[in-house]
């Protein structure tokens, strides 16, 4: 135990009760601290494969994975084993390493489009440089981002974003000065023609188009696959750049991600999550011609202390490997497909409004009946009765993402008997609410 931690043993409220008196809501992320559902948060204490465990003493089949990139389970063994040798190497170099140049070639051989790489520490880092390389690549200003989409919280891209901006209902952020965001257009997701009509309303004047190529930000809603190829050729004919988001989606959708599974190559592709495998990580990469506008090769500036570090490339490098054995992305489709078909089932039998989806590994559901194609039809979900449900779920051991826009994830731990066990809370679930 470190010194610092109290050996007192403290509830989940007595821990919030103190944060928030430390950090802005108690929390280093906004949604952590269930505004949206109400009720207080759960504080951690430790993780494992599908598991979750708070200060409280209660266990729980967890659904957020640390929100994507626990795929092959918290706390995996072989990622454990992996970080425990290579941090006797050290924790930063702040120099080239080997480690970079192996998860490099992993990321560039799995999916399709990418043919250069260079690694940062998040994915809202990752979309941040991706934008200003789409800008000086093209010359032009202007980008088109989805209402709903997140890209982390870059200025630029907090318009219309999805997430936790959705979910505390700011429209906007304070702070974020006009001049950064009225380069910032917005369409409704799977909206083709709302697209082409921005490229006639400004000829030559966008440098690029930015999406979550399946979405996990308003909720989870799949793309239109006409949608992507419109997008693909559109942007292809007027000289911008297709930027695929894939922080949520890389390595879950298939293991060459959203545009491998769709058979679509974007330009440029941002990664997150799941390539560091739990540890802080983010990365961009795209046609070769363009990442070497890139510092130092090129005159478009950007860099980090701690990136490629040899930590977060060692639980990369780790869970890619494990991802790659025959049999994993089958396993994960299989048992999302049944986790989610049967809830569909057992709440319209319940009698609910319900909708729900997924693709691999990454699932979700609405409180509202009709297919989601886009952020509006996602916010016309029962917001109240998301609320009872979660709590309701969380009481019987379920720990699902504490807000509607959000999409769940599932990793290789998940087991058969998890998925059971969780459908027969939810079925209690449906019943009560
Ligand atoms: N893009 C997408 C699609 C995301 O889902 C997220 C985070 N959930 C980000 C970007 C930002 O990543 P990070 O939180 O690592 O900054």
């Amino acid at each position: 135990t470190l010194s610092l931690v109290s050996s007192q043993r403290k509830t989940s409220e007595e821990i919030m009760k103190e944060a928030v008196k430390l950090m802005p809501g108690g929390v280093n992320s906004p949604v952590r601290a269930f505004r949206s559902v109400g009720g207080n948060p759960i504080v951690f204490k430790k993780v494992k494969g599908s598991k979750v465990y708070d200060v409280d003493g209660n266990e729980y089949i967890d659904y957020v994975g640390t929100w994507g990139p626990a795929i092959v389970g918290h706390a995996n063994d072989e990622v454990v084993k992996a970080l425990k040798e290579a941090v006797e190497n050290g924790t930063s170099f702040g120099a080239p390493c080997e480690l970079e140049n192996i998860l490099a070639r992993m990321v560039i051989d799995a999916v399709p489009s990418v043919e250069m790489v260079r690694f940062v520490n998040s994915g809202t880092e990752a979309c941040m440089s991706a934008l200003r390389l789409m800008r000086a690549y093209t010359g032009r200003e202007k980008i088109i981002k989805f209402a709903g989409c997140f890209h982390g919280h870059a200025d630029p891209y907090l318009v219309q974003a999805g997430s936790g901006v959705a979910t505390l209902g700011l429209p906007d952020s304070p702070g974020v000065p006009k001049s950064t965001t009225e380069n910032t257009l917005t369409a409704p997701y799977n909206d083709y023609q709302a697209v082409e009509n921005l490229f006639h309303t400004y000829p030559n004047q966008i440098a690029g188009v930015i999406l979550e190529p399946v979405v996990g930000n308003s909720g989870f809603i799949l793309p239109d696959k006409s949608f992507l190829e419109g997008l693909r050729s559109l942007t292809r004919r007027e000289g911008a750049l297709l930027c695929f988001d894939e922080v949520m989606t890389g390595f879950r959708i298939s293991y060459g991600g959203a545009q491998k599974y769709f058979n679509i190559q974007p330009d440029l592709t941002t990664f997150g999550k799941i390539i560091g495998g739990g540890l802080p990580v983010g990365a961009y990469g795209g046609r070769k011609d363009i990442m070497e506008m890139i510092a130092p090769s090129g005159p478009v500036y950007q860099s980090g202390t701690l990136s490629g570090n040899p930590l977060a490339m060692t639980a990369g490098i780790k869970t890619l490997e494990i991802l790659k054995r025959p049999g994993t992305y089958e396993y994960l489709e299989q048992i999302t497909s049944k986790l989610v078909n049967s809830m569909v089932a057992i709440a319209q039998d319940a009698g609910h409004a319900f909708t729900g989806g997924h693709l691999s590994a990454m699932f979700g559901f609405f409180f509202t009946s009709g297919t989601v194609k886009n952020f509006e039809d996602a916010k016309r979900s029962d917001l109240a009765k998301f609320q009872r449900f979660h709590r309701s779920m969380l009481e019987q051991g379920i720990y699902l993402a504490p807000s509607q826009f959000e999409a769940g994830f599932i990793s290789l731990q998940h087991s058969e008997r998890d998925i059971e066990e969780t459908l027969q809370a939810f079925t209690r679930v449906m019943k009560e609410i």
